[in-house]
């Protein structure tokens, strides 16, 4: 518990209120979802030595060749999803360290949360546990599977690029759900999929920059 407040302290509450208005400049209007990223020390989730940077509105590396989100996204990302009703049950493929998964447990109390590199999803537990956030189920699995054990999902939101939309998160999504990934290589787009009783609906949103979604497990 000691590394939330060490070293940090007053600086972190204003820096920390300055990242909540530059989202707010850049316009994420949805105040729960504004508040809930307030609500989440996101210098927990970083390299200790990255610490003072952790309320720069960037990504950060995280190790493993990954990186923490950069707070727009993930704001952006869950405003897209909130919009006009609940998260309900969520599931997050590509947790890394957890930072995105914390968010979404201040917003909805079912949160699932896969990762396919181990150390990453340890790292997510011990994050978990020194924020006293116990909601968050993490899973270590292939993502590109879903999570059929816990199927079906009213919300889908997907952290690293695919090529396609993956077959198993289509078939997860509840009727009425909503699933919003990264799509692309070099050129990248925010796809949104309802799933509605005539049928999937796709809108393509904002461009944007993923880690791309691997197959198996390391
Ligand atoms: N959600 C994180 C972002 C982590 S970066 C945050 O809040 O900061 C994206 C993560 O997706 C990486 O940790 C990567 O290992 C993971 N990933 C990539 N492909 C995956 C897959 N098929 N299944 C699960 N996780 C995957």
């Amino acid at each position: 518990m000691s590394r939330v407040v060490s070293g940090i302290g007053m600086t972190s509450q204003r820096t920390r209120s300055r990242m909540i208005d530059r989202l707010r400049e850049r316009g994420i209007r949805d105040q729960r979802v504004l508040a809930a990223i307030a609500a989440v020390p996101r210098h927990v989730f970083v390299e200790e030595a990255l610490a003072s940077r952790a309320y720069e509105d960037t990504a950060l590396p995280l190790g493993f060749s990954q990186t923490i989100s950069q707070p727009y996204i993930v704001a952006r990302m869950i405003e897209v999803l909130h919009a006009g009703r609940d998260l309900g049950r969520t599931l997050e493929i590509g947790a890394g360290c957890g930072y995105q998964a914390a968010v979404l447990a201040q917003l909805t109390d079912e949160v699932y949360a896969v990762e396919r590199i181990e150390p990453l999803l340890a790292k997510a537990k011990l994050n978990m546990r020194t924020i006293q956030q116990f909601k968050v189920r993490l899973k270590h699995a292939d993502g590109q599977l879903g999570l059929p054990e816990a199927a079906p999902f009213d919300t889908i939101i997907v952290a690293a690029a695919a090529m396609c939309v993956p077959h198993a998160l289509l078939q997860q999504l509840a009727l009425g759900g909503k699933m919003l990934l990264p799509l692309g290589m070099g050129e990248q787009y925010l796809l949104l999929v309802e799933r509605r009783a005539e049928g999937y609906v796709e809108t393509r949103l904002d461009g944007v920059r993923f880690v791309p979604l691997l197959s198996g497990l390391e």
